[in-house]
């Protein structure tokens, strides 16, 4: 089944009806191993001479259908699911960086990655760059020979201004740089490939999903970045490999296409570092996933109504929503999303932080939690929860101010959505 809309392909891609039992939803495959039909068998798919199922840390055929869903989605060649958002970010970059490699950041980023890359990656030898994302030269001008990858996030959660994916990804392209794209906030709005980024590396936590139910990340290979036209900077996969009989992966997987990055990821890192997503999981995500378009619509549709009602309120200062925003990055927000400017909504309060807390404790049908994406409508104060390891300089930097409050706008009816603001927003 081939197609270009992503509606018939959430629906359809990787799966049609289960092989043995001629099941239509996809089964849930709860099983650690799989059975080899002969010895020579068992040896061919460890050697990586045959492909096929050996054990659920590595692959499992339910997290297959998702991978090959989400593949098809953003145009790549071929995806690796992982337990959560936060192993996609650091397996996508600990694929192809080691000790004493560098990647180029946005500031403009999800807390919990703000701290994988100013602590985590770096107490493994990694250093960070954090470049401002309104200056796509500030990526060249950070870049030395070091620099294993260019890092941003689509739609970045909370500070919504659209990155410039088209203008990094060029820049990187020519000098040998991929771009790994977070495209979480922005699913089904935006095709990140399409644009010249290299890899994506998403949490399915939030709105593929949908739900809140399950924890999952993706890492998605476009297939289009050569890695053998820069050897010298990418040694991972262009030199033999010591965990593999000295495989080179650029030469071991050529047969099987251009996805050497995200099936050394697999046979590697995964196997390695053991941060399998579970089949249970992959099913709640794959089930989340077959209605994202629908769902994205709704969401869009219901935040650009919050957004128009908060920015006339007259105890609002400031709405951050991309319906809102003018000049580059309305313009970036117009050319790289198309079907609406996603779910989000932020805001802050003409009085404040204090003001903030009690619209919070206000709030009768929104839930108070962390998480985004959810088919509920959501709402937390960053400062406080999900940026509050990040310095107040930091806090800044990722669009983080004391009084922004953060929205996720649910699929609930609109006039329950704008009411609950409007009771909880009278007491502030
Ligand atoms: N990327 C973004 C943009 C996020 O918002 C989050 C979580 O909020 C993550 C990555 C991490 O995802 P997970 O919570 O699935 O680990």
């Amino acid at each position: 089944m081939t197609s270009k809309h992503a509606e018939t392909i959430v629906l359809h891609a990787g799966h049609r009806k289960d092989a043995s039992t001629n099941a239509v939803a996809v089964p849930i495959y709860q099983t650690t191993s799989f059975q080899f039909d002969s010895t020579e068998h068992a040896s061919n798919l460890f050697a990586l001479k045959e492909l096929g199922n050996i054990y659920s840390r590595i692959m499992n055929p339910t997290n297959d259908v998702l991978e090959q869903r989400l593949t098809a989605l953003e145009g790549g060649a071929a995806a690796l699911s992982v337990g959560s958002g936060q192993a996609a970010s650091a397996m996508s970059i600990q694929n192809i960086a080691s000790v004493g490699d560098n990647v180029v950041s946005s500031t403009a980023l999800y807390g919990g990655t703000w701290n994988l890359f100013k602590n985590t990656l770096p107490n493994m030898g990694i250093e960070v760059r954090f470049v401002d994302p309104h200056d796509p030269e500030a990526f060249a001008n950070a870049t030395d020979d070091k620099t294993r990858a260019y890092y941003a996030e689509t739609l970045p959660n909370p500070k919504l201004e659209v990155f410039p994916i088209k203008e990094v990804a060029e820049i990187g392209r020519k000098i040998g740089v991929p771009l790994i794209m977070d495209n979480t906030a922005a699913h089904g709005l935006c095709r990140p490939f399409e644009h010249g980024a290299a890899i994506i590396a998403s949490s399915c936590t939030k709105y593929i999903g949908g739900h809140g139910n399950s924890i999952g990340g993706i890492i998605i290979d476009s297939g289009t970045f050569d890695w053998e036209a820069h050897a010298d900077r990418f040694p991972a996969l262009n030199t033999p490999d010591p965990s593999y009989h000295g495989a080179v992966w650029v030469e071991a997987i050529k047969p099987l296409g251009p996805i050497a990055y995200i099936i050394k990821a697999r046979v590697t890192l995964l196997r390695d570092l053991g941060a399998p997503l579970a089949p249970q999981n992959a099913f709640l995500l794959i089930q989340g996933l077959e209605t994202l378009p629908l769902r994205m619509e709704r969401h869009c549709e219901n935040a650009n109504a919050v957004a128009a009602y908060l920015n006339d309120h007259p105890k609002v200062s400031k709405t951050i929503h991309p319906s809102l925003m003018s000049g580059e990055p309305r313009r970036r927000a117009d050319a790289v999303l198309s079907g609406g400017y996603g779910g989000l909504c932020g805001f802050e309060l003409k009085s404040g932080l204090e003001a903030g807390k009690t619209f919070i404790d206000s709030l009768e049908m929104f839930y108070h939690l962390a998480n985004i994406g959810d088919a509920r409508s959501l709402a937390i104060h960053p400062a406080s929860t999900t940026h509050s390891q990040l310095t107040p300089e930091e806090q800044l930097a990722t669009g983080v101010t004391d009084g922004y409050v953060r929205l996720s706008i649910g699929l609930e009816h609109i006039d329950d959505i704008i009411a609950d603001l409007a009771q909880a927003l009278d007491k502030a």
